[in-house]
């Protein structure tokens, strides 16, 4: 199993996972153009793309998702309240999230996992493939009991540490924009990521991703800190998805028996 990211924070998203057989893109937030030159940087043809899953309507995550899948033909799942055909427009191939009950993607398992952020029916997801599992978790205001519970068995994990609290209070924003970040229905800072990660089995965890990091009140260096501290002794390996260079392809392989 491997993944990449196409880029990752407030100007645009896309997460590669896949396996020999099954590749999906989680949320696509680029226009066809800046897609299809991402991908190729990743050796992807868009034609090797089986399914778009998507994790909210907000435009970051949205904004490439319907070019695309209409140009390529693909299937696109989303929850309904994510879905706004005034505002996405036909979809070739529309596919219902029941956001409490997996699914399959060709030989993937996905879990849908509900999560607390000012949209209309978001969840993030874990992508699963033989006992191996990738879990993408960013735009979230704070941690769920449900969140910690589904993404405590992860091999690899690409987690939001959006801003620094410091950062964002003494940053260019306007009061308002503060608020909704730093709140409960906003984004993860930092020292709430590095919380998630004491329910995580970390023994198990083979690669950290500290994702969605906002380029004006965050720095990587100060999400690294804030990780690492919580992270102990961990053995794994911590990397960071860029806006612009995204992140290379990370590959998995099989989990250990039992
Ligand atoms: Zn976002
Ligand atoms: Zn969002």
């Amino acid at each position: 199993m491997q993944f990449a990211s196409l880029g990752s924070g407030s100007k645009g998203n896309g997460t590669l996972v896949q396996n020999n057989d099954t590749s999906v893109l989680v949320d696509l937030g680029f226009t066809l153009k800046e897609t299809e030159r991402r991908l190729k940087r990743l050796g992807k043809s868009p034609h090797d793309v089986n399914a778009i899953l998507v994790t909210h309507e907000h435009a970051d995550h949205v904004h490439g998702v319907a070019p695309f899948a209409r140009k390529y033909r693909l299937p696109v799942y989303l929850t309904p309240g994510t879905y706004n055909p005034d505002k996405m427009g036909q979809l070739p191939d529309l596919r219902k999230v029941n956001c409490h009950r997996p699914f399959r993607v060709g030989s993937l398992g996905v879990e849908p996992v509900p999560v607390p952020h000012d949209a209309r029916e978001p969840c993030q997801y874990i992508i699963s493939s033989e006992g191996t599992r990738v879990g993408v978790l960013t735009d979230l205001g704070h941690i769920t009991p449900f969140v910690r519970q589904q993404y405590a068995n992860c091999h690899a994990l690409l987690l939001e540490c959006n801003h620094d609290t410091e950062m964002l209070e003494n940053g260019p924003y306007p009061y308002q924009l503060k608020q909704r970040v730093g709140g409960n229905h906003g984004h993860l800072n930092n020292e709430q990521a590095a919380d998630l990660l004491k329910s995580i089995e970390l023994p198990k965890l083979k690669h950290l991703v500290i994702s969605h990091v906002s380029e004006q009140n965050n720095q990587p260096q100060l999400a690294e800190q804030a990780v690492t501290r919580a992270l102990g002794t961990w053995r794994g390996e911590l990397h960071v998805a860029r806006q612009e260079q995204g992140l290379d392809w990370i590959s998995l392989s099989a989990p250990d028996p039992g």
